[in-house]
């Protein structure tokens, strides 16, 4: 079935039709369709000192009525920001409340559709609400557990949200993987064979890594965490991983935490690990995804459960005491019983931090195109998130992060566990929006966050160019964009 959408409110279309897909999870939702089978109405109106959201659907109707804000000495620009965001919230509440009546459809999160839950519990908090969590469930309809989950991980990050105006994160991005996960629907590429396409990439790097050193020194900015991610930085070979280390090394020597994504097991053979360990990297992240031969082969990982394995007891035979692993809830044909082994598999590695996923079939990827594919049903979804989350709490791990996704199964979420003294600040801080981000290598975006009591958050992007060739070819121009974010000519 074709659902329409007609709304007097155009700028809010796409966020009304994502509630519209969240409820509506048979029917397509088009965003310009003639001969649509239903369409959803929305208005919004105001009077007697109130917005007056209107959506009627199928022939019944829902009104949500919202007093209009006022500026409470906020600047004309923060009102406005904040008066969008609110007027934003209405529509899709006045839209979430109406399918809900019509389905009974309640999703674990409620009218909730962003990616950083996080983030609204935390403005609760900033607005003195005493019962952040009550708020959540009465006005978003999240499901209690899912409140007391965001309470949690909030307690959990609140040590790490107070950070030096001058602090910087340092985000490293290697774009090459071994082969394409089906899964997968970041932009990256196959490691070239010619080895001399590698070192132009690292050459490039190299410079980069040099002048943001040089540009933070001008900017008086001090380095805080860094994280090495892609892509699979250790499809690098042992030489060329070691060559942007060192570069790392020197340029940023003061650095909190230093992690560095193994990713694919595959890629951790004796000489990468034995580099990672000649430098100071604090964490790594050896990703399994699952511990299952048959999916992994279905999924395109190109590794087995005991190549990840042996990549897990091989770092801890070369001393790296604070390993991450990742793993994907609902990946197609997976059971309940499955991701069972997969943690009991894990439990018995015994990492230091767990991240959670939930399979999101993003359009850009291979499982996406092939209709055989299917993610796990909802129920079975949230048995496996459950699952997980116990199995965390066993190895004496608390969710410390936590994030959202379009066309996740069941609605859910992914969620970051650590034991204590674990936690990866540079997760924080990027989920959160906390500290600003210089990010080198292709695909990287640099954002400048700025916090204000009267201007509030305002943050500014600068990205570097997605393809390798393009970075290479453009690195200099790379490194004038992160100069310009901070002013800097
Ligand atoms: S290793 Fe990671 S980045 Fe590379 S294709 Fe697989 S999921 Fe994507």
């Amino acid at each position: 079935m074709m659902v329409s959408l007609e709304t007097n409110l155009p700028a809010f279309a796409n966020d009304i039709r994502d509630v519209m897909r969240m409820m509506l999870p048979g029917a397509r939702v088009c965003e310009s369709c003639d001969g649509a089978d239903a369409r959803l109405t929305h208005s919004h109106v105001e009077s007697d000192g109130l917005w007056r959201e209107r959506c009627e659907y199928g022939g019944a109707s829902f009104e949500w009525r919202v007093p209009i804000p006022t500026p409470d000495g906020q600047t004309p620009e923060l009102f406005a920001l904040r008066e969008k965001r609110l007027m934003k919230r209405a529509a899709k509440q006045c839209c979430y409340y109406l399918l809900r009546d019509i389905t009974g459809r309640i999703p674990p999160w409620g009218a909730l559709t962003g990616i950083r839950p996080t983030r609204l519990y935390a403005e609760r908090l900033a607005d003195a609400d005493p019962d952040p969590e009550r708020s959540l469930i009465r006005q978003y309809d999240v499901r209690p557990d899912k409140a007391v989950l965001l309470g949690e991980i909030s307690r959990a990050q609140s040590p790490f949200l107070t950070v030096p105006p001058n602090a910087v994160d340092i985000y490293v991005g290697i774009p090459y993987c071994v082969s394409k996960c089906a899964y997968c629907s970041f932009k990256t590429e196959t490691i070239p064979r010619d080895p001399r396409k590698i070192d132009a990439y690292v050459d490039a790097l190299v410079y980069e890594i040099q002048q943001t050193r040089r540009m933070m020194d001008e900017a008086g900015l001090s380095p805080r965490a860094l994280y090495m991610g892609g892509g699979t930085p250790t499809a690098l070979d042992a030489l060329r991983l070691d060559r942007a280390l060192t570069a790392l090394d020197a340029a940023f020597p003061d650095v909190m935490e230093y992690t560095v994504e193994a990713g694919r097991p595959d890629t951790l053979d004796e000489a990468r690990l034995t580099v990672l360990r000649r430098h100071p990297v604090t964490r790594v992240s050896i990703n399994p995804q699952t511990m299952n031969d048959v999916t992994l082969e279905l999924i395109g990982r190109g590794h087995t459960a005991a190549q990840t394995v042996e990549s897990f007891e091989r770092a801890r035979a070369l001393g790296f005491g604070n390993i991450n692993m990742d793993l994907i809830a609902a990946l197609p044909g997976e059971t309940a019983d499955d991701f069972e082994n997969t943690l009991s598999a894990v439990r018995g590695l015994n990492p230091e931090s767990l991240t959670v996923h939930t399979l999101a079939l993003k359009r850009a990827s291979r499982l996406h195109e092939n209709e055989s594919f299917v993610a796990a049903d909802a129920e079975t979804a949230e048995s496996m998130i459950a699952q997980g989350m116990e199995a965390a709490r066993a190895m004496d791990m608390a969710p410390y992060y936590l994030y959202r996704q379009k066309q996740m199964a069941g609605d859910l979420e992914n969620v970051g566990y650590a034991k204590p003294g674990y936690i990866c600040v540079y997760n924080i801080d990027m989920m959160e929006e906390t500290v600003s981000i210089l990010a080198l290598g292709a695909g990287g975006i640099s954002k400048r966050v700025r916090r204000d009591p009267r201007e509030g958050l305002r943050i500014e992007r600068a990205a570097n160019m997605m393809e390798s060739h393009r970075y290479i070819g453009q690195v200099r121009e790379m490194v004038e964009r992160k100069r310009g974010l901070w002013g800097l000519v």
